[in-house]
């Protein structure tokens, strides 16, 4: 596959397309009023957080996660055909030309997201389709995005069936009902969150509007659908916020507290983990150069870091979730002043959360 890209800066089309960097520390869908929120992630930080969650509750998360991703990807991929689109939508859903080449589209769009290289093995018109993906960036969200965007773009209700094998896995999609039917519309409810306005500013390519921080920072493999940062050498992917905060919310509702303080602790462990034993002074200065990062990534914006005594406090406005920038946090702290904190966060209703560190 040929990938088309920025002419000026050499950013995938398909991810201009689609994500916008804003000045308030979010990015969105382009497809305004889809309402999906993204952010930009590590695939080992998300395996262990999967892995993570799902030993605090005793039982795998997978299908919950494929039920939620599917519910963003469906009701995003709706909103945006039936909307302000319209023609496009009709055009995308028309079946006899528009799958196939949607397929396509749908390809080089993960690709350019990192979330691996999709090809389309069989496809019945109005029927049933299969996939097989290879290098998935998380496979429940794989098979959430392709079933939700299957039943959008064809305005049915389907069935998935999935296997994986080595670094592939095979999804098959098929027809059960007429219409977008969801059994139990008011469970998992995927929450648009409320956001403050913001002054980040980004080196824009002036050309396509993708920060060249982000540009900069990611190589793309075009044949393989991967996207590794170029200073980490880690992989990384974008994913849908909401998705992943409608399991957080569900899995607290069945199991209490425990889990956003779970996915704390399993953040502030994968910090420290990757980070090792690196030196750098634990100054404030440091801490916001590395809080910083968030906004380029997506997680929210870092507008007060202080320090006072050993106490670290943190605001950051827009939060994409309020316990893992907690773990976050808490991460860096353990690296800096080379011993774990206590670690506490605000609920972010109005937009914001405080989080503070300090030593246990
Ligand atoms: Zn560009």
């Amino acid at each position: 596959m040929h990938m088309k890209r920025c002419r000026k800066c050499g950013a995938p089309l398909s991810i201009s397309r689609v994500r916008k960097w804003n000045s308030d520390g979010t990015s969105t869908s382009r497809f305004s009023d889809s309402g999906a929120r993204f952010c930009q992630i590590e695939c080992d930080e998300m395996r262990c957080i999967i892995e993570g969650i799902s030993s605090c509750v005793g039982h795998s998360i997978e299908n919950l996660q494929i039920d939620c991703q599917r519910k963003a990807a469906r009701s995003s991929m709706d909103k945006y055909l039936s909307g302000a689109h319209g023609l496009a939508g009709s055009w995308a859903r028309t079946r006899v030309v528009g799958w196939p080449l949607s397929a396509r589209a749908m390809n080089a769009t993960g690709v350019g997201l990192g979330q691996g290289y999709t090809e389309m093995l069989a496809h019945e018109k109005g029927r049933m389709c299969r996939f097989r993906v290879w290098h998935p960036y998380c496979a429940p969200l794989l098979v959430g995005d392709l079933w939700g965007m299957f039943e959008a773009l064809n305005n049915f209700t389907v069935e998935a069936i999935w296997v994986e094998e080595g670094d592939s896995i095979t999804v098959t999609l098929e027809k059960v009902k007429d219409d977008l039917v969801w059994e139990d519309p008011f469970r998992r409810p995927l929450k648009k969150m409320p956001t403050l306005p913001g002054e980040v500013k980004f080196d824009r390519c002036e050309r396509c509007g993708v920060p060249r921080e982000f540009t900069r920072s990611i190589e793309w493999d075009i044949r393989r659908g991967i996207a590794n940062n170029r200073i980490t050498g880690r992989r990384e992917a974008t994913i849908v916020v909401e998705a992943l905060n409608a399991v957080v919310g569900e899995l607290t509702v069945e199991a209490g507290d425990m889990v956003p303080r779970a996915l704390c602790e399993i953040e502030q462990d994968y910090i420290t983990g990757v980070m090792g034993d690196i030196a750098l002074p634990n100054t404030v200065r440091e801490y916001r150069m590395l809080l910083d990062e968030m906004r380029v990534q997506g997680m929210g914006n870092p507008v007060d870091v202080r320090k006072e005594g050993d106490v670290l406090t943190v605001r950051v406005d827009n939060p994409f979730s309020e316990p893992l920038l907690a773990g976050k946090v808490a991460g860096y702290y353990q690296v800096l002043e080379h011993a774990g904190p206590r670690v506490t966060w605000t609920s972010a209703d109005e937009g914001y959360t405080m989080i503070q560190a300090w030593p246990a």
